[in-house]
């Protein structure tokens, strides 16, 4: 009998994971920086004639494995990547042989588990009942989605004609809080919409929007809050928000990429008071949850209106399928929800909170262990974002990054945060461990020491 083409396939995904897992066992004994010197031997041009398996992935292995951030380790502490749980990454492994397109007539198993992990996570974040939604590549997707989502149902509101868009449409409002996440703006002109007419709402000593300084709302306007602060991990005081934005008519949107999360977990869950009175809310599986990139979740209490602004309706579609992307800004997608149900089957519910409080419990530790050092952490921690500057000397807090970054030890970035410049310490991955963290208080450490003797 003769072999099928598809057993090359199988042998060289073999190998591919083989690699992969080779990878892996290496990662908490390099440096977490990446090497940039093999960049470009990636490149010596499209060959004319194809190259074996084996050797791309040599390729890959010696030129681009170096050229990799560590981030998948548990020193990596920069913005708010998070790694991959075990079971979230073989799904990703395995479901790569699949290669379905998620929607009911290309991959009815994947959708399945992409609509299970969609109601547990409903479940989990206590969102109210009948709260539906779509897997997207991550919180920048997500809030477009929702921002047009929010547009047209305002609009229709108010008797505008939806196949119309933006075209005579009565002009909407966008309040927001002023720290809201950069992307965030992206999203609002994705949407159509003007960032320059947004009313900026000021914020607390904690990076919370002033619930004192909101302006009065009214059924044609879209607030923008979050649940998590990239430099403080605060949330928006969103029990009130959502009383007022319900007795205006108003739609609260809620930016909740990481810091959603904090809700399942009851050391961090109190500042989360009143999420359930929002319209829409966006949460990312590839930070806080720990599964590969790219995944995010644009989650609807309206999933029909979400339905009437993302629905494809091609005349070739059977009408009555739910399928998702009928909600996804994509048609044809990857089944990424999988992994995000793998990666909540291998934790189980108390996983998650456990994991949840684990990033808390080691992100107060590294305030202390800051503040000990002598830095100052301007905010309370919230939840696992951490903002540390030094007094009197500011400047230095990028070089002392900087430093941390060289020395292989850990990662982290430079930030900004209301006008003071620091660093940010964000713990958000599920492999760090207490002696992770020992090794960059150790390099945080050394590197003070040695930037402030150069000064
Ligand atoms: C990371 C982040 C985003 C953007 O998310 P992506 O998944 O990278 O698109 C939006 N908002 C907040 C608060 C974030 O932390």
């Amino acid at each position: 009998m003769q072999n099928s083409p598809l057993d090359s396939q199988a042998e060289a995904f073999s190998d591919g994971a083989a690699r992969g897992a080779a990878y892996l066992k290496q990662l908490s004994t390099r440096q977490v920086k990446a090497d940039l010197s093999f960049l470009n031997d990636l490149d010596a041009g499209l060959p004319d004639k194809g190259m074996g398996v084996k050797t791309i992935l040599d390729l890959i292995e010696t030129a681009g494995g170096p050229g990799t951030v560590a981030s998948a380790a548990g020193r990596y502490f920069g913005y708010v990547i998070g790694g991959a749980l075990p079971a979230a990454s073989a799904a990703r492994a395995l479901l790569s042989a699949w290669d379905q397109v998620a929607d009911d007539l290309t991959g009815p198993s994947v959708v399945r588990m992409e609509e299970a992990a969609i109601s547990w996570i409903v479940d989990l974040l206590r969102l109210p009942e009948g709260t539906n939604g779509a897997f997207t590549t991550g919180a920048t997707m997500s809030n477009m989605a929702l921002l047009v989502t929010a547009r047209d149902a305002l609009l229709a509101r108010q008797g505008h004609k939806r196949g119309d868009g933006l075209i005579g449409a009565p002009a909407l409002r966008i309040v927001a809080s002023a720290e809201i996440h950069a992307t965030v703006q992206k999203s609002v002109r994705m949407a159509g919409l003007s960032t320059s007419s947004i009313e900026w709402v000021e914020t607390d000593d904690q990076g919370r929007m002033r619930i004192d300084r909101l302006p009065e709302l009214d059924a044609r306007t879209l607030v923008l809050a979050q649940a998590g602060n990239v430099c403080t991990g605060a949330s928006d005081p969103l029990d009130e928000l959502g009383d007022r934005c319900q007795a205006a008519g108003a739609w609260l949107h809620v930016d909740g990429a990481f810091g959603l999360w904090a809700r399942t977990a009851d050391p961090v869950s109190a500042a989360l008071k009143g999420l359930e009175k929002a319209d829409s809310w966006v949460v990312d599986s590839h930070k806080t949850l720990n599964t590969p990139y790219d995944a995010g979740l644009a989650l609807c209490r309206h999933p029909e209106e979400m339905q009437a602004s993302m629905a494809i309706g091609a005349a070739y579609l059977p009408a009555t399928a739910p399928n998702p992307a009928n909600r996804a800004p994509e048609f044809s997608r990857s089944a990424r929800g999988a992994e995000t149900w793998a990666a909540l089957l291998s934790l189980g519910r108390a996983g998650v909170a456990e994991m949840v409080t684990r990033f808390h419990r080691h992100a107060v530790r590294v305030s202390e262990e800051l503040r000990a050092l002598g830095f100052e952490v301007p905010h309370q921690v919230h939840f696992n974002q951490v903002f540390a500057t030094l007094p009197g000397n500011e400047d230095a807090c990028a070089r002392i990054a900087e430093h941390v970054q060289n020395s292989g030890e850990a990662w982290f970035g430079q930030a900004q945060w209301q006008g003071r410049k620091g660093f940010r310490i964000s713990v958000s991955n599920w492999a760090t461990t207490d002696e992770d963290v020992d090794r960059l208080i150790a390099a945080v450490a050394t590197a003070k020491t040695e930037v402030l003797e150069l000064a």
